[in-house]
Formats: structure tokens, sequence, C-alpha cells
């Protein structure tokens, strides 16, 4: 240990033996630990035989810890922040007094360890060589499916967080906005009893979650494939859409077709049916 340091410590996601050599020792180490919820991280010490000074670091009051924890490493101090499960700041506290810490000049050093995301991918099956990590969508049905739409043409593997209680509408929303056919792997309860990696098409998942209620529980992780390469003729395609979607939102479908005819050099009744299909889509997708 490094007195002055502050150690980032990855904890299990499930499996206990998932804790790492240098995790423990760190842990058994240092002056104090700062935890996200010190009743649970205490059960979790106590599971290692570990005894140590607990203090809570949440997102309700991290900003306010910041300065003691900044003084006591400058004291020479070591401190190790955990968080629930998994990696510390992957979609939970910490980032504040990392940041705080770097700007002070104090060291920190990770103890890297489980990450769901990184273990979902990791047994996903699909392209990693790129990847975002979007976490958790937003729980309101407008606000997660504009965010899907947004991210509908990019290339690269997406990994989601999602709670139980919404995977079942999160895999519907993502059919409708980038359509069933993407590969996607479904990670959940990862190293625990009832551990499930399902690879399938998004509308399978889809299928396979709506009708099965026990895939509506304990901890998930959702992986989908990038957007498939496109040809010239289907980015031609995708941006017709792109004017159509806008056009049949201001104006008659007949009209609409016509303006798309124009821009495109196509014959309006050649798009008149697809403007119709847009315009019934967007109102049944309307929140
Ligand atoms: N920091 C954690 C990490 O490194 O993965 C993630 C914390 S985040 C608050 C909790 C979310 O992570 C869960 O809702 C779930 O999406 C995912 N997660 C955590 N443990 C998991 C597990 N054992 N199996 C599948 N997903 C898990």
């Amino acid at each position: 240990m490094t007195p002055g340091t502050l150690y980032v410590v990855a904890t299990p996601i499930g499996h206990l033996d998932d804790m790492t050599q240098r995790g423990r020792e760190v842990l058994a180490d240092a002056s104090l630990v700062a935890a996200e919820d010190t009743r649970h991280s205490g059960r979790l010490l106590a599971a290692y035989g570990i005894e140590r000074a607990l203090t809570a670091v949440h997102d309700h009051n991290e900003a306010d810890r910041v300065p003691d924890l900044l003084a006591r490493l400058q004291s020479g101090d070591s401190v190790a922040l955990i968080s629930d499960a998994g990696t510390p700041l992957i979609s939970d506290p910490g980032y504040r007094l990392i940041a705080a810490a770097h700007e002070h000049g104090v060291r920190v050093s990770p103890v890297p360890g489980p990450c769901a995301a990184i273990a979902a991918l990791s047994a996903a099956g699909l392209p990693s060589d790129r990847f975002l990590f979007e976490g958790f969508l937003a729980a309101r049905t407008g606000p997660r499916r504009a965010r899907l739409a947004e991210l509908a043409e990019l290339p690269h593997t997406v990994i989601f967080y999602e709670a139980p209680h919404r995977i079942a509408e999160t895999l519907q929303d993502l059919v409708a906005e980038w359509g069933g056919e993407r590969q996607a792997t479904l990670a959940r309860e990862l190293t625990k009893t009832f551990e499930t990696v399902r690879r399938a098409t998004l509308a399978e998942l889809a299928a396979w979650v709506a009708e099965d209620a026990n895939q509506q529980r304990g901890e998930i992780v959702l992986v989908v494939a990038g957007a498939p390469a496109r040809t010239l003729d289907d980015q031609r395609l995708l941006a017709l859409d792109q004017v159509l979607s806008v056009l049949v939102g201001e104006l008659p479908v007949k009209q609409a077709a016509g303006l798309a005819a124009q821009l495109f050099g196509l014959k309006r009744n050649a798009l008149y049916d697809r403007a119709q299909a847009l315009k019934q889509a967007a109102a049944k997708n309307s929140p």
C-alpha cells in the first residue's frame, strides 16, 4: 500500500470468489473504505474476514464527502473506494471524488476486477473490437425511444444495463427503433445461480422475455450488435425514409410523397405507400 493513495477497488457482481487477491489485500490494509452502502459492504468485507472502518459515499452525499476524504488522503491515509457490486464509477458513484483527487495531486490507483458490462460482452458472441457502453436508458418511454433513435445507425456493439421490470419494454423499443433482425445477447444474473446468457435476434429475445416472467427478474445486461454496414442504395433509402418521416409529420401523405419524389427524382405514386406506412408508424409510436 502506498500512503495517501485513493484505491478504486472492484468487488464481485455475484460470485464471492471473484474478488481478486489484491483487492482483498487493499481492502484489509486501507485506512478507510468508502462504500456506497456501508451495511451491504460491511457484510461483503465480513465474508472475507476483513474488518475496516467504512464511510458512506453515494450519489446523494458524494459532493459533501469529497473535502473530508481529500484531507485524509493528503494527511497520508489510504482510502479504498468500492461500490455495491463490480467496478466503481461504472454506472456507480465515485466520479466527483476521483476527479477531485486528480485536481489535488492525490495518487489514484485502480484495483481491477469484475464488471457486469465487460463480463457480458466477453460472453455475448458479438463483435467486441469496438463498443459503446450506454449504461441505463431513460425510464420514460419518450426519452428512451429518442435515445435509441439517435444510436440506430451506430456500427458498434452497444451495451445496456437494464432494470428487470423494464427489460421487456426496452426490447420492444429496440425492435421498433432498430428492427428485429439484429443479433443481441441477454446476460442475466451473471456469476450467480440463475445465470442466463442467450444470444438471438432482437425480435426473438423480445418474444422470449415477454413470454417468460423469469427473464424479467434479477440483474440484466443487454448487448446488441451495431447497425449493419449499408450499401449506397441502403443509404439512399435511409435518407429517403428520414425525409419522408419529417414530411409526413407536417403535411398530408400525398403532398409529402410528392415533395420527396421531387427531391429524390422518383415518381410520387412509388412513394405514396411508404409515406402512408411511416405516418401510421409515427402515430402508433407517439407516447
Ligand atoms: N458497477 C457495476 C459493474 O461494474 O457492473 C454496475 C452497477 S449498476 C448500478 C447495476 C447494474 O449492473 C444492474 O442493474 C445490471 O444491469 C448490471 N449488473 C450488475 N451485476 C450483474 C450481474 N451479476 N448480472 C447481470 N447484470 C449485472
